[in-house]
C-alpha cells in the first residue's frame, strides 16, 4: 500500500510517497511560492531535481506533484492508481475530531466551521482537499488533525477563565497543536523504553520554531501549552508565547496599533528573534551568543527558563514523571538547549550523561545511569503518522 502525505499551507505544500510495506519514504517534496511570481517544486526520489514553473493554485501545484511522482526520469510510480490515498496534515480540527478521519462532504463542513480558528492553516488545508478530490476523483483522502491528540484534556486543563458563555458561544477554550508529533514521539518512547505506553508519565517537548510542551499520561495528553492558537505557551522562534493579555491593549493604545498590528508583532516579531534582535534561527543565536552577544544570551536563557517551568508545571499535573522527550529542529540537534534545560530538573531526578546528550537526529536515551527520570532525544515523524493512520482507516 502507497500513501501520500500532503501537508499544504497558504503558499506552499510539502508532501511524501510512503511505502507501507517497509514505512520507506519513496520520494519527497515541497512546492514553494504558490500563487506568487518563481513557484517552484524540489523533488527527491529517483534522485533529485528543482524545476521553476507557475502555480497559480494549489491544483496546479499538485498536478506538478502527480508529473514528478510519474516522472520518467525521477518518478517512482507508473501510475496514479499505484497511490491508494491520500492523507492530509489538517490544523484544526475544533472539537468536532478526537481521531483521524475519512473526509466526506460532512468532514469538509467541519473543517471549515473551524477556519474561524485557524485561518491561515485549515483554509490552505481544505484547498489541497479539494484539488485532491479534482486530480485524483474517488481516491480516498484521511483528514489528520493536529488538535486530535490533545481533545482527551480534561475541562480543567482547556477551559480559560473567562464568563463561560464566551466559550459557549465562541468554542474559546484551549485546543494544543503539534499533536502528531507529540503522540509519535510518546509513542516511540514507550516503545524505547520497553514499557507499555498506560504505565507511562511522559513530557514531551516539541522544540522547533514553533514550539509546544506535553503533559502525556497513560498514552493521552492531559495537557500542552499552545492553547486557542499556537500563539500561547513557549517563547518560539518568532512567537511570544505566554504574556500578559493587557500588554494588547497597553501596546494599542501606547504605539497607537490596530488588533492585527498587536497580533503581528506578537506572531512575527517576538520570541527569540524580538529579544535577541539577530534571527529567528537557534543556530544564529547560539553563534551570536558565543560572540558576547548580551541580548542573545538574554534570549537563550529566557527560552530555556521556560521550556524548564513547563516541564516541572507538567510533572506537578502528572504527579511525576517517567520520562522527558525532546523532539524537532532544536530538540533533535541542540544538545546545549537540552543540557540548559535538564539542568533546571535537578529536583525531579533528572540526571543527564553529557557524553550520551553529544549527539543529534538520532534516537538517544541520554539519562545518567542513575537518574530516575529517563531523558531521550527522538526524531518526530509526523508524516509517518499521518501515513498509519490513513492505512488504519484504510485497513478498516
Ligand atoms: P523545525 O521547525 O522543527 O524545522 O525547527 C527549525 C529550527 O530548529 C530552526 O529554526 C533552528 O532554530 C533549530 N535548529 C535546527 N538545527 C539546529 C542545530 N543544529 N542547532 C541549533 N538549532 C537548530
Amino acid at each position: 500500500m502507497k500513501i501520500l502525505v500532503m501537508n499544504c499551507g497558504s503558499s506552499s505544500l510539502k508532501y511524501q510517497l510512503i511505502d507501507m510495506e517497509n514505512e520507506n519514504v519513496l520520494a519527497k517534496g515541497l512546492c514553494e511560492r504558490i500563487g506568487i511570481e518563481g513557484s517552484k517544486i524540489k523533488h527527491e526520489g529517483n534522485g533529485k531535481f528543482e524545476t521553476e514553473k507557475p502555480m497559480h493554485d494549489h491544483t496546479e501545484a499538485i498536478k506538478m506533484v502527480i508529473d514528478a511522482l510519474l516522472d520518467p526520469n525521477h518518478g517512482v510510480i507508473k501510475s496514479i492508481d499505484e497511490v491508494n490515498a491520500v492523507g492530509h496534515r489538517v490544523v484544526h480540527g475544533g472539537e468536532y475530531f478526537s481521531n483521524s478521519v475519512i473526509i466526506t462532504e460532512e468532514v469538509k463542513k467541519a473543517i471549515e466551521a473551524c477556519n474561524d480558528l485557524a485561518p491561515l492553516h485549515n483554509p490552505p488545508n481544505l484547498m489541497g482537499i479539494y484539488a485532491c478530490e479534482n486530480l485524483m476523483p474517488g481516491k480516498p483522502q484521511i483528514a489528520v488533525f493536529d488538535t486530535a491528540f490533545h481533545q482527551t484534556m480534561p475541562e480543567k486543563a482547556y477551559l480559560y477563565a473567562i464568563p463561560y458563555e464566551l466559550y459557549e458561544k465562541y468554542k474559546i477554550r484551549r485546543y494544543g497543536f503539534h499533536g502528531t508529533s507529540h503522540k509519535y514521539v510518546s509513542d516511540r518512547a514507550a516503545a524505547l523504553l520497553g514499557k507499555d505506553k498506560k504505565d507511562l508519565k511522559i513530557v514531551t517537548c516539541h522544540l522547533g520554531n514553533g514550539a509546544s510542551v506535553c503533559a502525556v499520561k497513560n498514552g493521552e495528553s492531559v495537557d500542552t501549552s499552545m492553547g486557542f492558537t499556537p500563539l500561547e505557551g513557549l517563547i518560539m522562534g518568532t512567537r511570544s508565547g505566554d504574556i500578559d493579555p493587557a500588554v494588547i491593549s497597553f501596546l494599542m493604545d501606547k504605539e497607537e496599533l490596530k488588533v492585527k498590528d498587536v497580533e503581528n508583532i506578537l506572531n512575527k516579531k517576538s520570541g527569540v528573534l524580538g529579544l535577541s534582535g539577530v534571527s529567528s534561527d537557534f543556530r544564529d543565536i547560539e553563534g551570536a551568543c558565543s560572540e558576547g552577544n548580551k541580548r542573545a544570551e538574554a534570549a537563550l536563557q529566557a527560552y530555556y527558563y521556560r521550556v524548564a517551568k513547563y516541564v516541572g508545571e507538567y510533572a506537578a499535573a502528572m504527579n511525576g514523571v517517567d520520562a522527558i522527550v525532546f523532539t524537532a529542529g532544536l530538540g533533535e540537534n541542540s544538545a546545549d538547549t537540552r543540557e540548559a534545560i535538564c539542568s533546571y530538573l535537578g529536583y525531579l531526578g533528572v540526571n543527564i550523561d553529557k557524553e550520551k546528550n553529544n549527539c543529534r537526529g538520532k534516537e538517544v536515551n541520554f539519562a545518567a545511569e542513575g537518574s530516575k527520570v529517563d531523558v531521550l532525544v527522538i526524531p518526530t515523524n509526523e508524516e509517518l503518522v499521518i501515513a498509519r493512520d490513513t492505512k488504519e482507516l484504510l485497513d478498516k
